[in-house]
């Protein structure tokens, strides 16, 4: 961490990350509204990121609180039929806010393995339920059509997770300190860190796209996988101009280049490099075989149960919709840390991802139909789960239209 300025104060990076925030992931335009969506135990976060959101003349911000301890006690009392229900009126609500011009920002930091020792059947219904509500939202955030991002916030319980040994306040400056390190607040200037990081995606992205790979072979240990890119495919990176006009980062911190695999064209096995954490369970040793883009085999070391929920979700849910890659030099893996978290954890490896397509990374995707999208390999699902498969051990070519094999990762490095 040798660009850590020591004399930076723990308030000063605090305001550091709400404003790069603001700024740079949302783009948050004057007169604005803001949806936020905040773990109870990030208030101090979400009050900063509030602060810096009116500062940049938001018209209003509105933020919903989600408590673990809360949430916890549905499973504990409510009856079984309760598990199919979601708040499909608070996701309509949103829905709408996004519809007349509201930006999202999500700040993620829940207790990432609240839910693990749950009923898996009813973890599974009460996800589904939840993806179902919300999928209206959710397709205008997953086509860009208005500027979003997610931060974190650390929380005690997510520094317990990640830093069992540890005194509870080592612990969660321990969590800041990684936090603020990855999201690049703590240089001297963030906001110019992150156009210059921002870049450089974009780079790497027109460079593939440049080449324009009918596929992706991988080899690694537990992994030789051959997976076909969808037809008319980009790949994308850092930052987008959303359908409303905002330049948005979405993900802070993000590390990823990413495209859409064409739904029907995966073979071979896939091991997962990390455990994957999944709505407060986790599912360690995951190994996959796919036939024709379908998993025909899954298998873990604990938590199968919950994969085998998962992908059962739909038909989809067997498929891939995303594949990215990111150098195992990246800060985050760099770290050397498991986050339990998907934001960090898949910004630190390359990783695939199964259920929805992002349609934006698609020539005109945003404008296809359904049927349209199918056709050219974009997958469909009420899910959208990554999971990591990069290592230092794993070597990626890229297959082109006619065959040939060249060389895009080695020993999990970007070879040119
Ligand atoms: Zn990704
Ligand atoms: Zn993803």
């Amino acid at each position: 961490m040798a660009t850590v300025a020591q004399d930076v104060s723990f308030e000063l990076k605090l305001d550091q990350l709400a404003r790069v925030a603001i700024e740079v992931g949302l783009g948050l335009a004057k007169g604005q509204e803001l949806v936020m969506t905040a773990p109870l135990d990030a208030v101090p976060l979400a009050r900063r990121i509030t602060e810096q959101a009116y500062r940049a003349g938001a018209s209003l911000v509105t933020t919903f609180y989600a408590d673990d301890e809360t949430a916890l006690m549905r499973y504990r009392f409510a009856p079984d039929e309760a598990f199919d229900k979601a708040a499909g009126w608070l996701y309509d609500g949103m829905g709408a806010a996004f519809k007349s011009g509201a930006a999202r920002l999500a700040i993620t930091g829940a207790s990432p393995l609240l839910l693990s020792n749950e009923d898996p059947d009813k973890v599974g219904r009460a996800n589904r339920a939840v993806s179902m509500a919300y999928r209206p939202a959710l397709e205008l955030i997953t086509r860009h059509e208005i500027n979003w991002t997610i931060v974190a916030s650390a929380t005690p319980a997510w520094a317990k997770t990640m830093f069992p040994d540890d005194a509870p306040e080592v612990a969660l400056r321990k969590l800041w300190d990684a936090i603020f390190f990855t999201s690049r607040v703590d240089r001297d200037d963030p906001v110019a860190a992150w156009k210059e990081h921002d870049a450089g995606l974009l780079r790497r992205a027109a460079k593939m796209n440049e080449k324009r790979y009918a596929a992706l072979q991988y080899r690694g240990p537990g992994t030789d996988f051959r997976l076909g890119l969808a037809d008319d495919h980009l790949w994308m990176g850092g930052g987008t101009t959303a359908g409303n006009g905002l330049y948005c980062i979405p993900n802070m911190p993000t590390e990823e280049i990413f495209t859409t695999p064409h739904k029907d064209r995966a073979d071979g096995t896939v091991t997962a490099s990390k455990p994957l954490s999944h709505q407060g369970t986790l599912i360690e040793g995951i190994r996959v075989r796919f036939e024709a883009g379908r998993i025909v085999e899954a298998h873990a070391t604990r938590g199968l149960e919950v994969l085998e929920k998962l992908i059962s979700t739909d038909d989809g849910a067997r498929r891939l919709g995303e594949v990215a890659l990111v150098p195992h030099s990246s800060p985050i893996a760099a770290s050397g840390l498991l986050y339990y978290n998907t934001l960090f954890d898949e910004n630190a490896a390359s990783h695939i991802a199964l259920g929805q397509a992002y349609t934006s990374c698609l020539k005109n995707g945003d404008k296809l139909s359904k049927e349209e999208l199918a056709a050219k390999g974009a997958n469909d699902s009420l899910i959208h789960v990554d999971w990591m498969i990069g290592s230092g051990e794993l070597d990626i070519d890229g297959i082109t239209a006619t065959g040939v094999a060249e060389p895009v990762m080695r020993g999990g490095e970007w070879v040119a």
